[in-house]
């Protein structure tokens, strides 16, 4: 391996999952790995800060095995790949993202429903992930990412943007339809201007005041608190806030047929729900899992098209710790992105 950052190979680990406050993240060590056949060794320019990150220093998400380095919105240069890879070569720049494996094989993996595969695993969670200096990931799992664009502006992509995207797609939002999103931080910035693109009327309802400039400025209708009704009825809704309390305040805002997608992959508990109030009109109540690499592909395309503006707080990588208890505490203006440094 030829490549300098082989010698002082570093990063961040959950060592204590816990509250952000008692310091769940270590700095670690470790010798980068020699790529599997179907590998691919990135040397990261730049790693998105995702809430599920969060999750898992939090213990929200048990450690599904111990001292793994999160981090799952990789953008990379290809510094070294496996034998079996034909799809990249060196120097290419390659996105690592939050699904890193399915089985191929089980009912969902054949039908499409790659996302819902019992046998998945995930980046950050499963094995390592991108808050270090190298990151390995499949290569049958990665994106190919324009070389010449800024590697901080397209790492919030491949988490925040592509559930963003599914999570659209779930809240089955008509042409032209009226779209209320709850919380708007990464994830939900970006599926805006997806939705926005295509004409919807955008309605936000969020706590954070910035996050409602931020909303007006892309183009939103309103932007009110996240317990306030919107000005008028709508065909769709997205909650992006991890927080149960909004699911029948989300609801109760639906028109008649109206549909909810949860997109987080950890909600607080919901309150009971009154199937009167927060159901009957055939509104639907539906949840978000993972994404397809399909959902990748085309959300990737529709956000060069569309010409997708991040928002991104970058922090130095060696800064990993701040960033997460900035996202904690809602201090993070769209999305926070680990850079080397
Ligand atoms: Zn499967
Ligand atoms: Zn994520």
């Amino acid at each position: 391996m030829t490549f300098a950052a082989a010698e002082t190979p570093h990063g961040w680990a959950v060592q204590r999952p816990g509250p952000i406050g008692t310091g769940p993240l270590a700095r670690v060590r470790r010798r980068p790995a020699v790529p599997a056949p179907g590998d691919l060794l990135l040397e990261v320019e730049a790693c998105g800060v995702c809430r599920t990150d969060l999750h898992l220093a939090e213990g929200d998400l048990p450690p599904r095995r111990p001292s793994t380095v999160p981090g799952h919105e990789i953008v990379g240069r290809v510094v070294a790949a496996g034998e079996a890879v034909a799809s990249f070569r060196i120097g290419d720049r390659a996105g690592g993202a939050w699904l890193r494996g399915t089985c191929g094989t089980c009912r969902y993996c054949r039908a499409g429903q790659e996302n819902l595969c019992p046998r998945s695993s995930y980046t950050g969670w499963d094995a390592d992930g991108g808050f270090a200096d190298l990151a390995l990931i499949p290569a049958a799992f990665a994106y190919p990412l324009p070389g010449d664009r800024d590697a901080a502006s397209l790492a919030p992509l491949l988490c925040a943007g592509i559930i963003g995207y599914r999570a659209l797609r779930r809240s089955a939002l008509p042409l032209g339809g009226r779209l209320g999103i709850y919380g708007f931080g990464a994830s939900a910035h970006l599926a805006a201007q997806v939705a926005l693109a295509e004409g919807a009327t955008l309605h936000v309802l969020t706590r954070s005041v910035r996050a409602r400039e931020l909303a007006l400025d892309l183009g939103a209708a309103s932007a009110g608190g996240a317990y306030d009704a919107p000005p008028e009825p709508l065909d769709s809704a997205v909650l992006f806030a991890p927080v149960g309390d909004l699911v029948p305040v989300a609801l109760e805002a639906l028109d008649r047929s109206g549909t909810l997608a949860v997109a987080g992959i950890h909600l607080s508990d919901i309150p009971s729900l009154n199937y009167q109030r927060h159901l009957f009109q055939e509104r639907d109540l539906r949840s978000v899992t993972s994404n397809t690499r399909q959902d990748g592909r085309d959300f990737l395309a529709l956000a060069e098209r569309i010409g997708i503006q991040v928002t991104s707080s970058p922090y130095p990588m060696s800064r990993a710790d701040q960033a997460l208890a900035d996202l904690a505490a809602d201090r993070v203006n769209g999305a926070a992105v680990l850079v080397p440094g």
